[in-house]
């Protein structure tokens, strides 16, 4: 990891745009996703695809990339008969390939930020969306723990910005990350909750509570919501507020809904709609706003467009 100061909030100061969506853009992009590890088999079928994504983000204004990582780990990869050490290099590949794409804009600063799922991402059912894991504790702590030590143990030219946990569904997973950060006081993190309402995250608990839990850490940046219907968010905005003073981020879903039935999207989503609602989340106290599944560069463009930028948009 990159030196951070003592205040990890201060290295998102002047950052407002995150990007969107991965997978989706990479199937858009002619990419498999279909398999059990999404857009992580891209890392190594197809990595240009993966920064071309990322460069199409920056082009639209993000400031900040995430990882092609979500679904990168050593349970997730064993899980599907692989190598757990093929993963610790596709999560430190898929760095490289955030910081070629960054590197094509050397007038612009952009951040990276290592995409971390919840241990249900591991799991290939959907369990991050309500948080009832059959493990312990310890089980989550030493999940955590392996991605974590891989990051921190980087070379410089493979170092991220700082880590992003997301789509965490619990407490006790938010808790078990503090547990695993713990011998490594010099990273900085952020932590997103994939949340079933208004104010809850998906396994019940309050999201004031999680992110009360996590702003005790010395090593978060930002707390904020990501994968959840952008109906829920300003409320949400108002929650996070209530719990620290800490940054806050946002990245919703597009607001299609997911038919479990029929595996596939419904609905649409209209890049305009969202990026008046971004404009409320900013209102709210959203300091970064992106996009989670769905989200497009034309969303993330919508968004850039609310805030004046020190370099000028392409139309
Ligand atoms: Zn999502």
């Amino acid at each position: 990891m990159r030196a951070i100061g003592r205040d990890r909030s201060r290295i998102l100061d002047g950052i407002h745009i995150l990007d969107g969506g991965m997978a989706s853009e990479l199937e858009y992009l002619g990419a498999n996703i279909n398999g059990p590890l999404w857009s992580a088999h891209v890392l190594e079928d197809a990595p240009e695809k993966v920064v071309a994504v990322h460069r199409a983000y920056i082009q639209a204004g993000a400031d900040i990339l995430e990882t092609a990582s979500y679904q990168v780990s050593r349970r997730g990869y064993a899980e599907v008969g692989l190598d757990p050490a093929r993963a610790d290099a596709a999560l430190l590949h898929s760095v490289a390939l955030a910081r070629e794409a960054a590197s094509a804009f050397p007038d612009r600063r952009v951040l990276i930020a290592v995409s971390l799922g919840p241990y249900g991402a591991a799991l290939h059912n959907g369990a991050e969306y309500h948080g009832n894991y059959d493990c312990t504790f310890a089980d989550l702590v030493e999940f955590h723990r392996q991605r974590i030590d891989v990051l921190a143990s980087a070379s410089p030219s493979l170092a991220a910005d700082l880590l992003a946990f997301e789509t965490l569904p619990s407490l006790a997973e938010a808790e078990a990350i503090g547990e695993a950060l713990a011998p490594h006081p010099e990273l900085a993190a952020w932590f997103a909750f994939t949340c079933r309402d208004e104010s809850r995250v998906a396994h019940g608990e309050l999201l004031r509570q999680c992110a009360a839990a996590v702003a005790a850490l010395p090593h978060t940046a930002a707390i904020g919501v990501n994968c959840t219907h952008p109906k829920f968010i300003t409320a949400l905005i108002d929650e996070l507020r209530s719990a620290s003073g800490k940054p806050i981020i946002v990245y919703p879903n597009s607001g299609e809904g997911w038919d479990a039935d029929h595996r596939c999207w419904t609905g649409s989503s209209d890049p305009a709609e969202y990026g008046d609602q971004a404009n409320a989340w900013r209102a709210a106290g959203a300091q970064i706003i992106g996009g989670c599944c769905r989200t497009r560069p034309a969303h993330i463009r919508q968004v850039a467009n609310l805030i004046p930028n020190p370099w000028s948009l392409p139309s």
